[in-house]
């Protein structure tokens, strides 16, 4: 494929010295091997190896340390080409591709390294360089894409609304937005296409940061269908609804399997426009009633923001939730409303009151609604109202999905599966999936309510809209949120094991930690005597606001946090154990603002080791 101007990255250019550094060379190759760090662990046969000095193959045997206790270089031999300006003269944000394809960012780096030592030259004389391209995109397809729709991010980089709550605020410059011009964004979703393999789930290395509304994009219909051509799953699709007239909803149905998130946020057209800058909000308020005679299966969202008060907002609620069960939406989701400090200095509400009132608001409104109403977070919703955690609990079903039609009910907590007993909510949910996917003709569920147990028979196919087989899952049933996995402590178990620790501080949120007690007082870890778990839960401070997800901490505040902690209770941590989850976004083990997880045993000086496991942002 022939290079274009796609691809560019700037390189920083190199501080000016007055004089020659002292021993530039060994700093030379201290930076190179402390940017080839930051994307591989280097093995000896299967064990992986922690490097942190080296020493040239020379007669002196100096060693060098890698690191200064700062866990980064030194500054002059560490080009960063984080400026998230890099938008100027076409180049794109490294920031973002430290994130999803760091080693991009080892290009920039190494050639900021170089030129600090040698003058390029072409045809016999000096050149400048201040960025670099990528020369064959197919060199560059082998990410992997986890679902088709991820595609149409990349042409997301603009909206058309102002909403109070934008969580694009203020964005960290390895999620910001790359802004180009729709036709570009057209043509870079056009060479995506031609590297992505559908069947193997792989193309060209993702970019797009935290996207905005896909449906602004003027070329959005036609991105649809040319995606439409190379894959038949189900495209999902944000979006605020402002472009969901009659006419663009009748081409959606041409490339159906199709599903929207489409953010509501309210039916009141005065709540609406003041909440999301809306000037015609009659186009996605009509929108849910059109999706339902094209029968196209979507899902309401709501920021639970509280506007013009938390009552009024509340209201607004019951009357959004009902509009939604009359159009037969498959869910409302509920946001709990959330902002950082960049977002805003002062808190702009009351969130435990917001929140808990909502929860309690919710509960009320789902003895009422046909529709499932779904909080998110949901372990919020868990912590405050049960218990006990990660039980198998229906809380509604979609309407006309087989769950609904076999008679299950909110408030049912499922046993059993086809006779298998149901340990948890992830299990539930996965043996569903099973279900749902293995063209069996009917199941049977076993489930525990009002202190009975109830046997129904379950039809995968007997179905209407708004469920379908390939747009719905888990036969329609509604649990609160994912789950945590019971191999989630096996896992655990065997780093343990197989590192010796003794005094283990394993970091958890405040969303996850009462389930993770649970499961841990359930599942005893039998790991050898004297062996002390210290579960804690590190503060977000990057984000700050009222940000509590786990998956949003970043390696700064694990750091932070560990350094406080060892000072304050001057403990002896032998081990840290972290869940893969906050490092999981790019698929290279880094947060998400693209700092690698080994940065924090670089900083603290103890071993850290990764608990696999899914985000969980739900
Ligand atoms: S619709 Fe989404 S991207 Fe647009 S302003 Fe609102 S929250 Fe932000």
């Amino acid at each position: 494929m022939a290079a274009d101007d796609t691809f560019r990255y700037r390189v920083d250019q190199p501080p000016e010295r007055n004089r020659p550094q002292v021993d530039a060379l060994s700093e030379f190759v201290r930076s190179q091997l402390c940017n080839l760090l930051d994307i591989v662990v280097p093995c000896s046969g299967e064990t992986e190896v922690r490097v942190d000095g080296f020493k040239l193959m020379r007669p002196d045997g100096v060693v060098h340390e890698l690191y200064d206790g700062q866990g980064r270089p030194g500054e002059i031999t560490r080009g960063s080409g984080h400026d998230a300006n890099c938008d100027l003269e076409g180049y794109r944000n490294i920031a973002n591709a430290r994130l999803y394809e760091p080693r991009i960012e080892y290009i920039a780096r190494q050639l900021h390294d170089i030129l600090a030592l040698v003058e390029l030259e072409s045809e016999g004389k000096p050149v400048a360089i201040d960025g670099f391209r990528l020369k064959n995109h197919r060199d560059w397809a082998s990410s992997r894409v986890e679902c088709a729709s991820d595609i149409l991010m990349h042409a997301s980089s603009r909206c058309d609304l102002n909403c109070v709550f934008c969580y694009n605020r203020g964005a960290i410059d390895s999620l910001a937005w790359h802004k180009q011009s729709p036709e570009k964004e057209l043509m870079e979703i056009q060479t995506r296409l031609s590297l992505y393999n559908a069947s193997g789930g792989t193309g060209l290395f993702p970019s797009y940061g935290s996207p905005c509304e896909f449906m602004a994009n003027p070329h959005a219909i036609e991105i649809l269908g040319e995606l439409r051509r190379k894959t038949s799953a189900t495209l999902r699709i944000c979006t605020n609804g402002t472009k969901l007239e009659e006419s663009t909803i009748a081409r959606l149905e041409e490339v159906a399997p199709v599903y929207l998130d489409v953010s509501l946020n309210s039916t009141s057209p005065y709540r609406r426009s003041a909440l999301m800058g809306d000037d015609h909000p009659e186009t996605a308020i009509r929108s849910p009633a059109l999706l339902k005679k094209y029968g196209i299966p979507y899902s309401v969202t709501v920021v639970m923001w509280p506007f013009p008060s938390l009552e009024q907002a509340l209201e607004d609620l019951a009357t959004t939730a009902a509009y939604a069960e009359d159009n037969l939406a498959v869910l409302v989701q509920v946001n709990l409303p959330g902002y950082t400090r960049v977002f805003t200095p002062r808190p702009p509400f009351d969130t435990e009151k917001v929140w808990r009132r909502t929860v309690e608001h919710v509960q009320g409104l789902r003895e009422r609604v046909g529709c499932p109403i779904v909080i998110r977070p949901s372990l919020y919703e868990e912590n405050l109202t049960r218990d006990r955690k990660n039980m198998a609990e229906v809380i509604g079903t979609v309407i006309n999905s087989p769950a609904s039609k076999c008679g299950l009910e909110p408030g049912g907590l499922v046993a059993m599966i086809n006779g298998i007993t149901v340990a948890n909510r992830a299990q539930a949910r996965d043996l569903l999936t099973i279900l749902q996917g293995n063209g069996t003709d009917s199941g049977t569920l076993t489930v525990r309510k009002g202190g009975r147990l109830i046997e129904l028979e379950i039809q995968p196919a007997d179905c209407d809209y708004p469920f379908a087989p390939l747009t719905g899952t888990h036969l329609g049933a509604v649990f609160m949120g994912t789950g945590l996995r019971e191999e989630y402590l096996e896992r655990m178990r065997n780093i343990l094991l197989a590192r010796g620790a003794r005094e283990v501080l394993l970091l958890s949120s405040t969303l996850v930690k009462p389930t993770l007690e649970q499961l841990l007082e359930d599942n005893p870890l039998y790991v050898p005597e004297g062996t002390r778990l210290h579960i804690e839960v590190p503060e977000n401070d990057s984000f700050g606001g009222n940000i509590i997800l786990g998956d949003l901490l970043l390696v700064q505040d694990f750091i932070d946090f560990i350094k406080r902690y060892l000072r304050e209770t001057g403990s002896r941590v032998d081990l840290i154990l972290i869940p893969s989850s906050p490092f999981y976004l790019g698929g290279w083990n880094r947060d998400l603002s693209g700092r690698p997880y080994l940065d924090i045993e670089r900083e603290v000086g103890i071993p850290v080791a990764l608990i696999e496991c899914d985000p969980m942002w739900d």
